[in-house]
């Protein structure tokens, strides 16, 4: 435990360990988030009067169910459900599904939790949730991924609804999913709702830019706090862990804003293509083909493979992690400081860990907490339930100048608090602190319900 904690968070603490013993990642995002609030408290004693931190670290509600589904070899196959409905002070719990097998309660609820504070730094009016289940979609037939996501949805959707709780994607859900689960539940509520779910396809309720929405607003954020440096884009070398939806999306916008993305990677390990990667081809591999990036080396000559080892080793002035949690070690950290590297943003949720956090800043490195940095799916995820909501379909355009809007705005939020509790420039604190203060006002206003 960091010596930082405020003492009157330390029962707090205590409280929620012991509550939700075993569930290290929701520890990691619970005390990330209490380590800054210290001088938060110290000005508003209203907050501690009316345990808003106690009762925001509680879930309003958890869902877990039994997902039975028969696979193509006729096998009855059974997977834990999850629904995490978090916090609704500012808006419908909102926030994604992950399908992977290493999904448990202590998964859902980290999540569940930074959803929180994200959706509130977006400015729009949406809550935190999120949900999924330990289901593999890797090497399951389109006929399997279809059966699992009509099981899911047939428990789920008396969860859900456009004024509850509106689910969308996360890693393992994408597109295709959404579509399975939202043919369920428009089936068995005979609605056609399309505010219950976004991430949809563009002919069935969609958002224009949604799909690119999280890469580019991390790119967008990271374009504003290399500014403060007097730095852009523009030939830098950017290094990008993941090759899904994310990574994929940031590197067209990097690539669009003139620097070049030298590395990519998936859980088998990582290209190297000093030229720049060619983004054709990843989407290829990864939106068509669902195969290995492994298999880019193949196609392009110039490029290496490597299986093991950190994709962090390659050397460069921008590093974004768009992959999973905790897959920026201390180690990593230090070999990006040494490499020379000038900023860090986070595409995924919590990629880095703590203590690379710590080496990160501390070395003067610009570092994004995910918060900040990835809240660009979300947001644009609110914006699809605002068309949804009034019936309308805006263009593409449209669609990514509100982004860059909701992003830079985003940006200042972060920048300003951190300012305003003399800590310019930590801006995991800034998200961390104008995230909670909007919740916490709402809770107030709300009453203890
Ligand atoms: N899963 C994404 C996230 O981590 C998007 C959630 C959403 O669009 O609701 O923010």
């Amino acid at each position: 435990m960091s010596p930082t904690l405020h003492p009157r968070l330390e029962p707090v603490r205590e409280t929620i360990l012991k509550r939700n013993p075993g569930e290290a990642e929701f520890h990691q995002a619970v005390d990330e988030v209490l380590m800054s609030l210290g001088p938060v408290l110290e000005r508003r004693p209203d907050y501690v009067e009316a345990s808003i931190i106690e009762r925001l670290a509680e879930p309003e509600r958890q869902i877990i169910f039994r997902v039975p589904w028969v696979d193509d070899q006729g096998r009855v196959n059974v997977n834990r459900g999850f629904r995490v409905e978090y916090n609704s002070a500012l808006g419908p719990y909102k926030g994604g599904l992950r399908f992977h097998p290493s999904v448990y309660l202590g998964i859902v609820k980290f999540l569940g939790f930074e959803q929180i504070f994200k959706n509130s730094l977006t400015g729009l009016p949406i809550g935190g949730g999120k949900g999924g289940a330990d289901f593999d979609p890797k090497g399951k037939s389109d006929a399997e991924v279809m059966r699992f996501c009509q099981s899911f949805m047939t428990e789920l959707y008396r969860h859900i609804g456009e004024y509850t709780d509106v689910p969308a994607g996360d890693i393992g859900v994408g597109g295709r999913e959404i579509g399975y689960l939202f043919g369920q539940y428009k089936r068995i509520t005979n609605r056609y709702e399309a505010g219950v779910l976004t991430g949809k396809g563009l002919s069935w309720g969609g958002a224009a830019a949604r799909t690119e929405a999280t890469g580019y607003g991390t790119v967008f954020l990271t374009q504003e706090m290399l500014a403060t440096k007097g730095r852009s884009f523009d030939g830098t070398k950017v290094v990008i862990s993941g090759s899904g939806n994310v990574a994929i999306y940031a590197a067209q916008k990097v690539a669009q804003l003139g620097g070049t993305v030298i590395a990519m990677s998936d859980s088998g390990g990582y290209v190297v293509d000093e030229k720049g990667i060619d983004l054709e081809i990843v989407r290829d591999l990864k939106e068509n083909k669902r195969a290995r990036i492994s298999e880019y080396a193949d196609l392009r000559k110039q490029s290496t493979f490597v299986a093991d080892g950190s994709i962090w080793e390659v050397a460069c002035d921008v590093a974004l992690p768009c992959a999973t949690q905790n897959e920026l070690s201390a180690d990593a950290a230090k070999t990006l400081v040494k490499n020379g590297c000038i900023a860090v943003a986070e595409g995924a949720n919590m990629p880095t860990t703590p203590d690379a956090t710590d080496i990160l800043q501390e070395a003067g490195v610009l570092f994004a907490p995910g918060k900040a940095s990835n809240c660009g799916g979300v947001a644009v995820s609110a914006l699809e339930m605002q068309q949804n909501a009034s019936r309308d379909s805006w263009s593409f355009e449209h669609t990514e100048q509100r982004l860059e809007t909701i992003m830079k705005g985003v940006f200042e939020r972060c920048q300003s608090t951190a300012d305003e509790f003399d800590v310019p420039g930590d801006y995991v604190k800034g998200a961390n602190i104008a995230g909670f203060v909007k919740v916490a006002d709402a809770m107030l206003a709300l009453g203890v319900v």
